[in-house]
């Protein structure tokens, strides 16, 4: 029997559904807003803020925009978010990256308030984290639990085997699925056998960053599998980590890509930003 194909397009929208809702339900409180810093022009960072200003709008989050060239300084860039953290209308703030080779990203991002970082890339939202307390956890891994509870694909004492172990999406995922009860292992490129790793997976999460790479003979018959990756190939296609077509007459359920997490990632930031409204109304 072919895998389930989970519909992360679908499923986004629904999310969006809930916060368009609940942003209009307290609207007499006050509106979330969201701030994007763009550096440069690069052209993919350009269509992915311009999404996530169409979905800002769409569900009623106020959002800024705030485009610097590519020779702005970083002095330049720090003082924007200096005051993006002292503005009340904003309660999230989101770089986007990458930013120009010249600036250092850690000392940007680490610029962010605490209170404001939807995106979860700040020292302290990691260690809280890890610590499993409350705070923003970044989105992309979020949406990735998102679609499995979604999904009803059960996590609790599910092995699930994560490969790639970025801070941007590999170990943060792996701590939510250990937080909620998954045996996990986190898999790179100085795994032995790899296949058969991932051949002990309930859930297996693709986050490697090339294109095609699971297949199916890496898959345990039934599994869930969630593609991160996101590769365009020399003819033009996109396409994820794993060979959905093969993978697809093994696995129990699937993300395709497009159209698997991708769209969850926005949901979710704008998800973090209602959230941090809430936050910073001490009711989160
Ligand atoms: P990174 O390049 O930062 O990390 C890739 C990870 O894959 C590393 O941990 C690396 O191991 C591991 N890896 C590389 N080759 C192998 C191999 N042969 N065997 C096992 N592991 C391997 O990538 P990201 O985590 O940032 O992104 C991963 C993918 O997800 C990319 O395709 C990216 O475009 C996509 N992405 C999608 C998003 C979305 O919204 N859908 C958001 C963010 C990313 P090691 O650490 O040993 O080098």
């Amino acid at each position: 029997m072919r895998a389930a194909r989970i519909d992360g397009k679908q499923i986004a929208q629904q999310v969006r559904d809930d916060i368009q809702r609940e942003v209009a339900a307290r609207s007499a409180k006050g509106v979330p807003g969201l701030a994007v810093v763009l550096v440069g022009d690069d052209p993919a960072s350009q269509i992915y803020v311009r999404n996530k200003r169409k979905m800002c709008e769409a569900v009623g989050i106020y959002s800024e925009e705030y485009r610097l060239p590519e020779t702005a300084k970083e002095s330049e860039v720090l003082e924007r978010i200096e005051a993006l953290n002292q503005n009340p209308k904003i309660h999230g703030i989101l770089v986007q990256l990458p930013l120009p080779k010249e600036i250092d990203s850690r000392r940007v991002l680490d610029a962010v308030s605490p209170d404001k970082d939807v995106d979860g890339f700040h020292y302290l939202n990691v260690g809280k984290l890890v610590a499993n307390r409350p705070g923003f956890v970044s989105c992309t891994p979020l949406g990735v639990i998102e679609l499995l509870d979604r999904s009803k694909i059960e996590i609790s004492g599910a092995n699930a085997v994560v490969v790639g172990r970025s801070d941007i999406v590999g170990k943060p995922t792996a701590l939510l699925l250990l937080h909620r009860n998954a045996t996990v292992t986190i898999c790179h490129s100085r795994t032995r056998d790899l296949a058969a790793v991932c051949r002990e997976a309930d859930i297996l999460i693709a986050a490697i960053g090339k294109p095609q790479f699971i297949t199916k003979d890496m898959v345990k018959p039934g599994a869930a599998v969630i593609d991160v990756g996101i590769n365009r190939l020399p003819d033009g296609r996109l396409v994820g980590d794993v060979d959905f077509e093969g993978v697809s007459e093994v696995a129990g359920a699937i993300t395709p890509v497009p159209g698997g997490v991708g769209p969850m990632t926005i949901a979710m930031l704008l998800l973090n930003t209602l959230q941090s409204v809430k936050y910073s109304e001490g009711q989160g």
